[in-house]
Protein backbone atom coordinates (compact mmCIF):
# COMPACT_ATOMS: atom_id res chain seq x y z
CA UNK A 1 0.00 0.00 0.00
CA UNK A 2 3.02 2.21 1.07
CA UNK A 3 5.57 3.22 -1.59
CA UNK A 4 7.92 3.91 1.64
CA UNK A 5 9.85 1.39 3.57
CA UNK A 6 8.92 3.56 7.03
CA UNK A 7 6.54 4.89 8.62
CA UNK A 8 8.16 7.51 11.21
CA UNK A 9 12.25 8.02 10.97
CA UNK A 10 12.51 9.37 14.24
CA UNK A 11 15.33 12.14 14.17
CA UNK A 12 17.07 11.87 17.66
CA UNK A 13 16.91 9.19 19.94
CA UNK A 14 16.75 11.80 23.69
CA UNK A 15 13.94 11.84 26.01
CA UNK A 16 11.49 12.95 23.33
CA UNK A 17 12.62 10.60 20.10
CA UNK A 18 12.32 7.75 22.42
CA UNK A 19 8.83 8.29 23.80
CA UNK A 20 7.54 8.85 20.62
CA UNK A 21 9.22 5.73 19.56
CA UNK A 22 7.53 3.59 22.12
CA UNK A 23 3.80 5.24 21.15
CA UNK A 24 4.54 4.30 17.69
CA UNK A 25 6.43 0.73 18.68
CA UNK A 26 2.81 -0.21 20.31
CA UNK A 27 0.98 0.76 16.99
CA UNK A 28 2.83 -1.85 15.11
CA UNK A 29 4.19 0.91 12.99
CA UNK A 30 7.46 0.52 11.14
CA UNK A 31 9.94 3.39 13.14
CA UNK A 32 13.77 3.93 12.33
CA UNK A 33 15.34 6.56 15.70
CA UNK A 34 18.57 7.88 14.82
CA UNK A 35 20.26 9.04 17.10
CA UNK A 36 23.41 10.92 17.52
CA UNK A 37 24.47 10.32 20.90
CA UNK A 38 24.72 13.31 22.42
CA UNK A 39 22.02 14.30 24.32
CA UNK A 40 21.96 17.99 25.69
CA UNK A 41 21.99 16.59 29.76
CA UNK A 42 24.82 14.18 28.49
CA UNK A 43 27.37 16.69 30.90
CA UNK A 44 24.93 16.11 33.91
CA UNK A 45 25.96 13.61 36.29
CA UNK A 46 22.72 13.22 38.00
CA UNK A 47 19.08 15.06 36.41
CA UNK A 48 16.73 15.96 39.22
CA UNK A 49 12.86 16.85 38.78
CA UNK A 50 12.28 13.75 37.18
CA UNK A 51 9.25 11.49 38.85
CA UNK A 52 10.60 8.24 39.51
CA UNK A 53 13.87 8.95 38.58
CA UNK A 54 15.08 11.55 40.49
CA UNK A 55 18.88 12.14 41.21
CA UNK A 56 19.36 9.38 38.43
CA UNK A 57 21.89 9.40 35.98
CA UNK A 58 20.18 10.92 32.21
CA UNK A 59 22.19 8.23 30.55
CA UNK A 60 21.00 5.92 32.56
CA UNK A 61 17.51 6.84 31.64
CA UNK A 62 18.13 6.74 28.02
CA UNK A 63 19.79 3.45 28.12
CA UNK A 64 16.57 1.76 30.20
CA UNK A 65 14.31 3.67 27.24
CA UNK A 66 16.32 1.73 24.36
CA UNK A 67 16.43 -1.35 25.61
CA UNK A 68 12.27 -0.87 26.42
CA UNK A 69 12.19 -0.36 22.75
CA UNK A 70 13.67 -3.59 21.67
CA UNK A 71 10.54 -5.24 23.19
CA UNK A 72 8.71 -4.09 19.67
CA UNK A 73 9.28 -5.86 16.31
CA UNK A 74 9.01 -2.72 14.26
CA UNK A 75 11.23 -0.29 15.61
CA UNK A 76 14.87 0.04 14.61
CA UNK A 77 17.44 2.56 16.60
CA UNK A 78 20.43 3.51 15.38
CA UNK A 79 23.67 5.11 16.78
CA UNK A 80 24.08 7.12 13.62
CA UNK A 81 22.82 11.18 12.44
CA UNK A 82 20.79 12.11 9.60
CA UNK A 83 22.48 14.16 7.03
CA UNK A 84 19.65 15.41 5.12
CA UNK A 85 16.02 14.78 4.08
CA UNK A 86 13.82 16.07 1.20
CA UNK A 87 9.93 15.29 0.15
CA UNK A 88 9.25 12.80 -2.12
CA UNK A 89 5.95 11.49 -3.78
CA UNK A 90 4.01 9.51 -1.77
CA UNK A 91 0.27 8.60 -1.06
CA UNK A 92 0.64 11.28 1.24
CA UNK A 93 3.34 13.14 2.38
CA UNK A 94 6.77 11.21 2.09
CA UNK A 95 10.44 12.26 2.51
CA UNK A 96 13.47 10.88 1.89
CA UNK A 97 16.59 10.63 4.92
CA UNK A 98 19.86 10.11 4.11
CA UNK A 99 21.86 8.99 6.97
CA UNK A 100 25.72 10.47 7.74
CA UNK A 101 26.71 6.96 6.87
CA UNK A 102 25.34 7.17 3.61
CA UNK A 103 22.05 4.78 4.07
CA UNK A 104 19.16 6.08 2.42
CA UNK A 105 15.33 5.38 3.78
CA UNK A 106 12.18 6.67 2.94
CA UNK A 107 9.29 7.35 5.13
CA UNK A 108 5.71 8.49 5.76
CA UNK A 109 6.64 11.17 8.78
CA UNK A 110 9.30 12.47 10.16
CA UNK A 111 9.69 13.73 13.98
CA UNK A 112 12.80 15.67 14.31
CA UNK A 113 13.44 15.32 18.27
CA UNK A 114 17.20 16.80 18.06
CA UNK A 115 17.17 19.06 21.29
CA UNK A 116 19.37 22.04 21.23
CA UNK A 117 22.68 23.41 21.85
CA UNK A 118 24.01 25.49 24.82
CA UNK A 119 25.84 28.73 23.78
CA UNK A 120 27.78 29.23 26.94
CA UNK A 121 28.80 32.91 27.98
CA UNK A 122 32.47 33.52 26.36
CA UNK A 123 34.21 33.49 29.95
CA UNK A 124 37.77 31.59 30.04
CA UNK A 125 37.50 28.73 32.38
CA UNK A 126 33.65 28.77 32.32
CA UNK A 127 32.91 25.84 29.75
CA UNK A 128 35.30 23.39 32.11
CA UNK A 129 32.79 23.84 34.58
CA UNK A 130 29.25 22.93 32.59
CA UNK A 131 27.24 20.44 33.64
CA UNK A 132 28.80 20.72 37.31
CA UNK A 133 29.67 23.42 38.62
CA UNK A 134 27.82 25.86 36.56
CA UNK A 135 24.27 25.27 35.56
CA UNK A 136 21.22 27.03 34.48
CA UNK A 137 17.94 25.69 35.96
CA UNK A 138 17.32 26.37 39.30
CA UNK A 139 14.65 23.61 39.12
CA UNK A 140 17.40 20.97 37.97
CA UNK A 141 20.36 21.85 39.77
CA UNK A 142 19.22 24.19 42.42
CA UNK A 143 18.10 22.27 45.50
CA UNK A 144 21.65 20.85 45.38
CA UNK A 145 23.52 23.53 46.43
CA UNK A 146 20.57 24.93 49.33
CA UNK A 147 22.16 27.02 51.49
CA UNK A 148 25.17 27.43 50.28
CA UNK A 149 27.04 30.21 48.16
CA UNK A 150 25.84 30.62 44.81
CA UNK A 151 26.84 32.98 41.97
CA UNK A 152 24.90 34.49 39.10
CA UNK A 153 26.48 35.53 35.94
CA UNK A 154 24.02 36.89 33.24
CA UNK A 155 23.87 37.38 30.40
CA UNK A 156 21.05 40.17 30.02
CA UNK A 157 19.13 41.76 33.02
CA UNK A 158 16.59 38.98 32.51
CA UNK A 159 18.68 37.37 34.82
CA UNK A 160 18.04 38.47 38.26
CA UNK A 161 14.92 36.65 37.86
CA UNK A 162 17.03 33.54 37.88
CA UNK A 163 18.73 35.05 40.94
CA UNK A 164 15.54 35.79 43.05
CA UNK A 165 14.73 32.12 42.39
CA UNK A 166 17.96 31.17 43.49
CA UNK A 167 17.41 32.89 46.98
CA UNK A 168 14.34 30.57 47.53
CA UNK A 169 17.36 28.05 48.20
CA UNK A 170 20.12 30.31 49.97
CA UNK A 171 20.29 33.42 51.45
CA UNK A 172 24.09 33.71 49.78
CA UNK A 173 23.12 34.69 46.27
CA UNK A 174 24.84 37.53 44.64
CA UNK A 175 24.24 39.01 41.07
CA UNK A 176 26.93 40.37 38.69
CA UNK A 177 25.58 43.81 37.50
CA UNK A 178 28.54 44.97 35.10
CA UNK A 179 27.53 45.30 31.89
CA UNK A 180 24.10 45.62 32.30
CA UNK A 181 21.59 48.25 33.03
CA UNK A 182 19.17 46.56 35.48
CA UNK A 183 15.39 48.47 35.87
CA UNK A 184 15.18 49.81 39.01
CA UNK A 185 12.61 47.65 40.19
CA UNK A 186 14.97 44.21 39.73
CA UNK A 187 17.19 46.29 41.71
CA UNK A 188 14.94 46.89 44.53
CA UNK A 189 13.48 43.66 44.48
CA UNK A 190 17.23 42.15 44.48
CA UNK A 191 18.12 44.30 47.58
CA UNK A 192 14.86 43.93 49.54
CA UNK A 193 15.87 40.23 49.34
CA UNK A 194 19.23 40.21 50.60
CA UNK A 195 20.68 39.50 46.79
CA UNK A 196 24.47 40.94 47.02
CA UNK A 197 25.14 42.88 43.88
CA UNK A 198 28.81 42.62 42.77
CA UNK A 199 29.56 45.39 40.41
CA UNK A 200 33.11 43.83 39.07
CA UNK A 201 33.44 42.56 35.75
CA UNK A 202 34.16 38.87 35.61
CA UNK A 203 37.43 37.86 34.11
CA UNK A 204 37.63 33.96 34.69
CA UNK A 205 35.91 31.32 36.54
CA UNK A 206 38.25 28.97 38.68
CA UNK A 207 38.75 25.36 39.12
CA UNK A 208 40.90 23.55 41.80
CA UNK A 209 43.51 21.28 40.78
CA UNK A 210 40.83 18.49 40.74
CA UNK A 211 38.74 20.03 38.97
CA UNK A 212 35.96 21.33 41.27
CA UNK A 213 34.70 24.94 41.09
CA UNK A 214 36.64 27.40 43.33
CA UNK A 215 35.04 30.77 42.57
CA UNK A 216 35.50 33.51 40.17
CA UNK A 217 38.28 35.72 39.42
CA UNK A 218 37.74 39.44 38.59
CA UNK A 219 39.37 41.96 35.99
CA UNK A 220 40.50 43.61 39.03
CA UNK A 221 42.41 40.61 39.90
CA UNK A 222 40.30 40.01 43.14
CA UNK A 223 38.54 36.39 43.81
CA UNK A 224 35.50 35.52 45.38
CA UNK A 225 34.85 31.20 46.22
CA UNK A 226 31.83 30.37 45.34
CA UNK A 227 30.11 26.79 45.33
CA UNK A 228 28.05 26.85 42.27
CA UNK A 229 27.34 29.21 39.23
CA UNK A 230 24.11 30.00 37.25
CA UNK A 231 24.40 30.93 33.81
CA UNK A 232 21.60 31.81 30.97
CA UNK A 233 23.12 29.59 28.04
CA UNK A 234 21.79 31.14 24.19
CA UNK A 235 19.84 28.19 23.38
CA UNK A 236 20.49 27.07 19.58
CA UNK A 237 17.85 24.93 18.29
CA UNK A 238 19.34 21.54 16.09
CA UNK A 239 16.85 22.44 13.71
CA UNK A 240 19.02 21.84 10.77
CA UNK A 241 16.39 19.25 9.25
CA UNK A 242 13.41 21.30 9.96
CA UNK A 243 15.08 24.33 8.50
CA UNK A 244 15.67 21.87 4.84
CA UNK A 245 12.40 20.99 4.96
CA UNK A 246 10.63 24.75 5.32
CA UNK A 247 9.15 24.41 8.50
CA UNK A 248 7.73 27.69 9.32
CA UNK A 249 9.56 29.44 12.26
CA UNK A 250 9.13 32.77 14.63
CA UNK A 251 11.81 35.10 16.42
CA UNK A 252 11.63 35.00 20.25
CA UNK A 253 14.25 36.47 22.86
CA UNK A 254 16.32 36.79 19.64
CA UNK A 255 16.11 32.94 18.94
CA UNK A 256 14.25 31.91 15.82
CA UNK A 257 12.08 28.75 16.49
CA UNK A 258 10.25 25.89 14.35
CA UNK A 259 6.50 26.71 15.27
CA UNK A 260 4.42 23.65 16.64
CA UNK A 261 0.73 22.87 17.52
CA UNK A 262 0.30 21.42 20.72
CA UNK A 263 0.82 17.49 19.01
CA UNK A 264 4.30 18.61 17.32
CA UNK A 265 3.08 18.78 13.89
CA UNK A 266 5.01 21.71 12.07
CA UNK A 267 3.77 24.01 9.15
CA UNK A 268 4.96 21.10 6.71
CA UNK A 269 2.49 18.36 6.42
CA UNK A 270 4.16 15.14 7.63
CA UNK A 271 6.92 17.24 9.70
CA UNK A 272 6.84 16.91 13.28
CA UNK A 273 9.16 18.14 15.70
CA UNK A 274 9.67 18.01 19.49
CA UNK A 275 11.15 18.53 23.04
CA UNK A 276 14.05 21.00 23.14
CA UNK A 277 14.18 21.54 19.56
CA UNK A 278 11.65 23.56 19.58
CA UNK A 279 11.03 24.19 23.36
CA UNK A 280 13.91 25.90 25.73
CA UNK A 281 11.59 25.23 28.31
CA UNK A 282 11.40 21.42 27.86
CA UNK A 283 12.64 19.80 30.73
CA UNK A 284 13.34 15.75 30.47
CA UNK A 285 9.87 15.01 31.61
CA UNK A 286 8.29 17.71 29.42
CA UNK A 287 10.30 16.64 26.49
CA UNK A 288 9.29 12.78 26.96
CA UNK A 289 5.32 14.25 27.19
CA UNK A 290 5.58 16.11 23.92
CA UNK A 291 7.54 12.96 22.48
CA UNK A 292 4.69 11.04 23.78
CA UNK A 293 1.65 13.48 22.03
CA UNK A 294 3.73 13.30 18.99
CA UNK A 295 3.62 9.83 18.52
CA UNK A 296 0.04 9.27 19.01
CA UNK A 297 -1.13 12.25 16.72
CA UNK A 298 1.13 10.61 14.32
CA UNK A 299 -0.10 7.49 14.54
CA UNK A 300 -4.00 8.86 14.76
CA UNK A 301 -2.71 11.16 11.21
CA UNK A 302 -1.30 8.01 9.39
CA UNK A 303 -4.72 5.67 10.50
CA UNK A 304 -6.67 8.61 8.72
CA UNK A 305 -4.62 8.58 5.57
CA UNK A 306 -4.56 4.47 5.74
CA UNK A 307 -8.24 4.49 6.09
CA UNK A 308 -8.76 7.09 2.67
CA UNK A 309 -6.27 4.64 0.67
CA UNK A 310 -7.90 1.48 1.93
CA UNK A 311 -11.26 3.62 0.37
CA UNK A 312 -9.74 4.27 -2.42
CA UNK A 313 -8.64 0.99 -3.74
CA UNK A 314 -11.81 -1.06 -1.99
CA UNK A 315 -13.89 1.93 -4.46
C1 LIG B 1 23.58 20.85 32.30
C2 LIG B 1 22.15 20.43 32.12
C3 LIG B 1 21.47 19.82 33.15
C4 LIG B 1 20.13 19.45 32.99
N1 LIG B 1 19.49 18.88 34.04
C5 LIG B 1 18.20 18.53 33.92
C6 LIG B 1 17.52 17.95 35.02
O1 LIG B 1 18.08 17.77 36.10
N2 LIG B 1 16.20 17.61 34.85
C7 LIG B 1 15.55 17.83 33.66
O2 LIG B 1 14.37 17.49 33.56
N3 LIG B 1 16.19 18.39 32.60
C8 LIG B 1 17.49 18.73 32.70
N4 LIG B 1 18.15 19.29 31.63
C9 LIG B 1 17.42 19.50 30.37
C10 LIG B 1 17.48 18.21 29.51
O3 LIG B 1 18.76 18.08 28.99
C11 LIG B 1 16.45 18.33 28.36
O4 LIG B 1 15.17 18.49 28.94
C12 LIG B 1 16.40 17.08 27.48
O5 LIG B 1 17.69 16.71 27.07
C13 LIG B 1 15.52 17.36 26.26
O6 LIG B 1 15.33 16.16 25.55
P1 LIG B 1 15.28 16.14 23.93
O7 LIG B 1 14.90 14.74 23.61
O8 LIG B 1 14.44 17.24 23.44
O9 LIG B 1 16.76 16.46 23.44
P2 LIG B 1 18.15 15.73 23.77
O10 LIG B 1 18.09 15.00 25.06
O11 LIG B 1 19.21 16.78 23.63
O12 LIG B 1 18.29 14.63 22.63
C14 LIG B 1 18.50 15.01 21.29
C15 LIG B 1 19.23 13.86 20.60
O13 LIG B 1 19.21 14.13 19.19
C16 LIG B 1 20.47 13.78 18.67
N5 LIG B 1 20.67 14.48 17.39
C17 LIG B 1 20.89 15.80 17.16
N6 LIG B 1 20.98 16.05 15.83
C18 LIG B 1 20.83 14.85 15.22
C19 LIG B 1 20.82 14.43 13.85
N7 LIG B 1 20.97 15.29 12.83
N8 LIG B 1 20.65 13.11 13.58
C20 LIG B 1 20.47 12.21 14.58
N9 LIG B 1 20.46 12.56 15.90
C21 LIG B 1 20.64 13.86 16.20
C22 LIG B 1 21.46 14.15 19.76
O14 LIG B 1 22.70 13.46 19.59
C23 LIG B 1 20.69 13.72 21.01
O15 LIG B 1 20.97 12.39 21.36
C24 LIG B 1 19.48 19.68 31.76
C25 LIG B 1 20.17 20.30 30.70
C26 LIG B 1 21.49 20.67 30.88
C27 LIG B 1 22.23 21.34 29.76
Amino acid sequence: MHATDLDVVIVGGGSAGLSAALMLGRSRRRVLVVDGGAPRNRVAGHMHGVLGRDHSSPLDLLAAGRAELTRYDDVTVVSDEVASAARVDGDGPAFEVVLASGERRTTRRILVATGLTDRLPEVPGLAEQWGSGVVSCPYCDGWEVRDRRIAVIPTSAANAHQAQLLRQLSPHVVFHAAGFVLPPAARTGLSARGIELDERVVAEVVSDDDGALRGIRYEDGSEREVDAIFIAPRPQPNDAVLRELGARRMRNDGVDWVLVDDDGRTSVPGLWAAGNVVSARATVPMAMSAGNAAGAAMNGELLDEDIRVAVALAG
